[in-house]
């Protein structure tokens, strides 16, 4: 099971929970105070930390979290020399076991050079970081369109159901720019009414899912890295 809570200004945590093995995993570790709420709450005992990128509102936790629980901390090989208390480096295409979960690592520079996102077919679910937002991308920090552009093609290879947990909640700014680069788009424009009517009730926009990003997102819909890079820059700058 998955349990999503807002935290810090705009992130939201995950915890990842097997039942069967009572194993938990916060993914990425952006408020160590909340997180370990969150595991009380439910009764959870946190043993592991999945981040997808040394930026700190997904790793400030991770010192703290590790005292309190002793947590095994997994992310990316790519991002590896800075993310704090790391133990397992893990590599694009590589599988790895979490009690009855097989978890996907799939690297997707562009936001950072090292970024990763784990991806559950069992749960039909990936939780992609900072790489792919409701209606929107990472700002690219460090890699280049075209890193971001592969990246965002590899997401859109899941399957189309595939629910997207992005870590900030940032659809109504990225819908309100997407409507400025697609304006005669309906699955935008329906996409945009529906996640104004969640907002306003205060309830999350997050997860979204691949079918909607490919019909409603930009940066999902640009045709090459050139046409990425050219509607990333005109974000950048709204
Ligand atoms: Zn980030
Ligand atoms: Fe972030």
């Amino acid at each position: 099971m998955i349990v999503m809570f807002p935290c810090l200004s705009d992130n939201y945590g995950f915890l990842l929970h097997d039942p069967q093995t009572g194993l938990t995993a916060s993914i990425d570790a952006p408020d160590a105070t909340e997180i370990a709420r969150q595991c009380a709450q439910h009764n959870f005992t946190l043993s592991h930390i999945f981040n997808t990128h040394h930026h700190f509102d997904h790793v400030g936790g991770n010192q703290m979290l590790k005292e309190k629980y002793g947590v095994s901390i997994v992310g990316p090989e790519s991002d590896a020399g800075r993310i704090p208390c790391l133990d397992q480096a893990v590599g694009d295409g590589e599988v790895f076991k979490f009690g009855q979960f097989d978890i996907h690592v799939i690297d997707t520079p562009g936001h950072t050079l090292g970024h990763c996102v784990y991806y559950i077919p069992a749960l039909n679910s990936a939780f992609v970081g900072d790489t792919l937002f409701a209606l929107g991308c990472g700002r690219l920090f460090e890699g280049s369109p075209a890193q971001m552009f592969d990246s965002l093609s590899k997401l859109a290879a899941l399957p189309d159901e595939t629910k997207i947990y992005c870590a900030h909640e940032y659809t109504l700014a990225n819908g309100a720019f997407a409507l400025t680069v697609d304006p005669e788009n309906e699955d935008l424009k329906s996409y945009m009414r529906e996640a104004k009517a969640l907002r306003d009730k205060n309830l999350p926009t997050v997860p979204t899912t691949i079918a909607r990003e490919k019909a409603a997102n930009p940066f999902m819909r640009a045709k090459t890295a050139e046409e990425l890079g050219r509607i990333r820059a005109l974000k950048d700058s709204f």
